[in-house]
């Protein structure tokens, strides 16, 4: 049976009181570790909510309902590995978009 990612999402402020932002923590969609990060800067990728495949992998229902979900540092490394060796555009990651890594 599969879970809906938990996810608890925490109002903190910046150390330098720049205001609150949203911290979450939530498994990976592609290799299932627990990762925080901030929900508007993490790399995520559009999954179709019925099979649980990316929108870019397979076949998807005429009425396919799709929803970003969080990928973590190392899957985007690996992503990008691949990206890089097929010649395609890698995918970018924002500073601070995770939380758990210096
Ligand atoms: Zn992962």
């Amino acid at each position: 049976m599969e879970t809906e990612p938990r996810r608890a999402y925490a109002e903190v402020r910046a150390l330098n009181g720049d205001g609150p932002y949203l911290v979450a923590f939530a498994p990976c969609y592609a290799c299932g570790r627990l990762f925080s990060f901030d929900p508007e800067l993490v790399p995520s990728i559009p999954v179709d909510l019925v099979n649980r495949l990316p929108a870019d992998v397979g076949e998807h229902g005429p009425g396919a309902i799709f929803q970003r979900l969080p990928v973590c540092r190392d899957c985007i490394g690996r992503a990008n590995e691949n990206r890089r060796a097929t010649g395609r555009p890698l995918i970018e990651v924002a500073p601070n978009a995770y939380l758990d890594e210096g």
